[in-house]
């Protein structure tokens, strides 16, 4: 059990990765609290995802960005060293064939 010293919540792993304070409301405010370098590619990346399904809700959810129709379609998050693609089934078929060949579907995209 870990302790984080700035937010006082309790996790399995010791320094887990973790939004750290008051969880942000929108994708804007999500990308505007990262760090400057990544800040303009998760702009592109919301871009890209809402270009590609404008009709969906963008949200936070599970404290990260989402695009939600009905349920959750795709999600995304920055962490220390990359920026985690979280599809669900309805998304990968959007996905460039070399990546809908990772299995299992469920688990998440890394971006490095
Ligand atoms: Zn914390």
């Amino acid at each position: 059990m870990w302790t984080c010293p700035k937010c006082g919540r309790n996790f399995r792993n010791c320094n887990q990765s973790h939004y750290c304070g008051k969880a942000p409301e929108t994708i804007a405010e999500y990308i505007r609290e990262q760090p400057e370098a990544v800040q303009p590619i998760l702009r592109q990346l919301q871009e890209t995802i809402h270009a590609a399904i404008p009709e969906a809700k963008e949200k936070i959810s599970w404290s990260m960005p989402t695009f939600w129709k009905g349920h959750n379609l795709i999600q995304f998050a920055a962490s220390q060293k990359h920026i985690g693609l979280y599809p669900g089934p309805e998304a990968v078929a959007f996905l460039p064939i070399a990546c809908r060949r990772i299995p299992p579907v469920k688990a998440p995209f890394v971006c490095r």
